[in-house]
């Protein structure tokens, strides 16, 4: 197969339910053969029972509480790595944050503590987790994230996030320019619109979904799965020659001066 990733050690934050986008990445790479890690926010044992339960069929080596707010259980969860996979091939950064005042109204009414709490949980993370991690990458290793179009156009509602997804972005081109003489590769997909936890709490997220569906060249926005397919290439030997790009799977939507249903 094309996308081999048997040996490979892949750790998948951001699985919250069956919904999430990093459970559409997880069974693809798993799919690929790669042996799981999942890091899980701790809210509450309920939370977490739910996480274990959905993750079992993918039998994940390791199972780690995080909390990229707090810095020692991102070390914690190196030292995880360390002691337990010796090394690591695949870092897929799946997660993000805003408060749901912010994503919503006007832009300039955003507060500083909405912004920093967004940057930090949404962009910093990337950065503080891709440094924790960097002793223990693997030759030929590979990270991703997750980023939305509101990063460099005006999507409504999305206000702070597309300032968050701007500098998460900017991030892993910094990050693989300083990677890439380790041969370690850092891109980000840019998904098209889809129905999950953190999406529900955007302002008139469904209409955005509609607009997509009637404007998009594929007339349709995508799956968990669909992303978790490029995700896969990406961090395969596959992708070998793609780092700090922004790869849209968004049915096309992305290159759409005049959007179809406008047409
Ligand atoms: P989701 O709610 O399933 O996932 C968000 C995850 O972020 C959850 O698992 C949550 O636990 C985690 N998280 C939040 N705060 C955290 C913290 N402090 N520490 C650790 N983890 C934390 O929603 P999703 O839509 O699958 O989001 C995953 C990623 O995809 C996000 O980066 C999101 O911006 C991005 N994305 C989503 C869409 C969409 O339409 N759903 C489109 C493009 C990009």
């Amino acid at each position: 197969p094309l996308i081999d990733l048997r040996g490979k050690k892949a750790l998948v934050t951001g699985i919250a339910n069956n919904r999430s986008i990093a459970w559409g990445i997880a069974q693809q790479l798993h799919a690929a053969g790669a042996e799981i890690g999942v890091a899980f926010l701790p809210m509450n044992d309920k939370v977490e029972a739910k996480v274990r339960t959905l993750t079992t069929p993918l039998e994940p080596s390791l199972f780690v509480p995080c909390d990229v707010t707090k810095p020692e259980e991102i070390t914690g969860l190196a030292d995880s790595i360390r002691d337990q996979w010796g090394g690591i091939d695949i870092f897929v950064h799946c997660l993000a944050f805003a408060d749901r005042s912010d994503l919503e109204g006007n832009f300039s009414a955003t507060k500083k503590a909405g912004f920093e709490k967004a940057l930090d949980i949404s962009a910093y993370s990337l950065i503080e987790m891709t440094g924790a991690l960097r002793p223990l990458f693997n030759e030929g290793a590979s990270v991703v994230t997750m980023s939305y179009i509101g990063s460099s156009r005006v999507v409504p509602n999305y206000n702070v996030m597309g300032v968050a997804k701007a500098a998460l972005e900017a991030s892993v081109r910094y990050l693989a320019s300083e990677l890439g003489p380790d041969g370690v590769r850092v891109n980000a997909v840019s998904a098209g619109p889809i129905r999950t936890l953190a999406s529900s709490a955007i302002g008139g997220i469904q209409t955005m979904i509609k607009h997509v569906e009637s404007s998009a060249p594929l007339r349709r926005t995508v799956t968990q799965i669909e992303v978790g397919n490029a995700a896969s290439f990406l961090l395969s030997s596959a992708g070998s020659g793609i780092t700090g790009q922004v790869l849209y799977v968004d049915g096309g939507y992305e290159i759409m001066g005049t959007p179809a249903d406008m047409q």
